[in-house]
């Protein structure tokens, strides 16, 4: 019988991101507070920053500017699925590109996370991610117990 050139799922890189319901969360509450707010999004930040300026531009010229930008691009993921330091790096921009702004956006997203269940760390310096730990939201390894 043929192969179709189908690549087996390498069982060391099942992704952990899959298991990630207070992640998803925080990035729902986040899109519902009026911010621009993607998993995945991207392979970089080069492309990931052109196209999210694009987004919030349309943003704004619709009459709804964001509030802010959260995202993290894909190579982020792969790292965090690869458990690289077990840290996830949230990244965040303000529409305005203003340093205030900027800051307030992160200490938003900070506030949401938490409301979701997603413990963060951020060292206030606003051109540094801020981080997620890998262990406390994924499922599979949550210490936190069910309520
Ligand atoms: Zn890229």
């Amino acid at each position: 019988m043929r192969r179709f050139g189908y690549r087996q799922p390498n069982p060391r890189h099942q992704h952990r991101l899959q298991h990630k319901p207070r992640l998803n969360e925080a990035f729902r509450l986040l899109r519902k507070n009026g911010f621009i707010a993607r998993q995945g999004f991207m392979c970089c930040m080069g492309c990931a920053c052109v196209a999210l300026d694009a987004l919030a531009k349309k943003r704004a010229e619709a009459g709804k500017p964001a509030k802010g930008i959260v995202y993290y691009h894909r190579q982020d993921a792969e790292y965090f699925e690869g458990g690289y330091k077990g840290t996830l790096m949230i990244r965040f921009m303000s529409p305005s590109d203003m340093d205030a702004d900027t800051a307030k956006v992160a200490q938003e997203t900070i506030e949401i996370f938490t409301a979701a269940g997603v413990p963060t760390t951020w060292d206030q310096e606003i051109d540094h991610c801020i981080e997620v730990d890998l262990d406390v939201i994924t499922e599979e390894s949550s210490t936190v117990s069910a309520v």
